[in-house]
């Protein structure tokens, strides 16, 4: 099976773990280019595809049209590898748990306080679903933990319980998993 032209880009697989990060700016122009290699789209054991080379240009294309499909990107300027005609193990070693681009690329949350003014912790998966939160303590914040059903709901938590021991009423905890927070999810458009 190979991807249909008109599966939109937002739904591949964005090849690099964490957020969406783009190292080009300006509109995507393969004459620019003239040495790059084709944009490599691989197809996963589930069936998803994921870009395995060429996160940037294909970032770019969607920054400019999120609506933009396969059919916008030239055929001579994108390889298509099926399940088992690559090296999808290292992609499972380096990215276990990837998302689409479209999942990638949502904005974040602005920060409420500036970086210096936040607590930072860790956040990760509990092993009956959940999530658990910390703050390691240390000599001005004390050792802090939460437990919540989603992320946003152990980061509220932690957040209040720390507020509670510091005795201050705005803290913004910034979270950092070591591991991802969630399993990949299949892009339903291309069933
Ligand atoms: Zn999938």
């Amino acid at each position: 099976m190979s991807p249909d032209k008109a599966m939109k880009l937002a739904d591949i697989m964005y090849g690099h773990e964490g957020k969406f990060a783009c190292h080009l700016s300006g509109r995507y122009n393969p004459d620019k280019y003239p040495k790059a290699p084709p944009i490599q789209i691989c197809q996963m054991h589930c069936g998803c595809w994921i870009v395995a080379d060429g996160n940037n240009r294909v970032g770019l294309i969607l920054r400019k049209n999120p609506d933009a499909t396969l059919a916008d990107i030239p055929d001579h300027l994108i390889a298509i590898s099926r399940y088992g005609e690559w090296d999808h193990e290292t992609m499972d070693w380096i990215n276990p748990s990837p998302r689409s681009f479209r999942d990638a690329m949502k904005k974040q949350p602005s920060k409420r306080l500036a970086d210096k003014d936040a607590v930072h912790g860790l956040i990760e998966r509990s092993e009956n679903g959940g999530f658990y939160a910390c703050v390691i303590g240390t000599r001005n914040t004390p050792h802090v933990s939460a437990y919540g059903k989603s992320p946003s709901d152990a980061k509220i938590l932690l957040e209040q319980k720390l507020a509670t021991s510091l005795n201050r009423s705005n803290i913004c905890v910034i979270l950092t998993s070591l591991s991802p927070l969630f399993d990949h999810q299949c892009s339903s458009s291309i069933f």
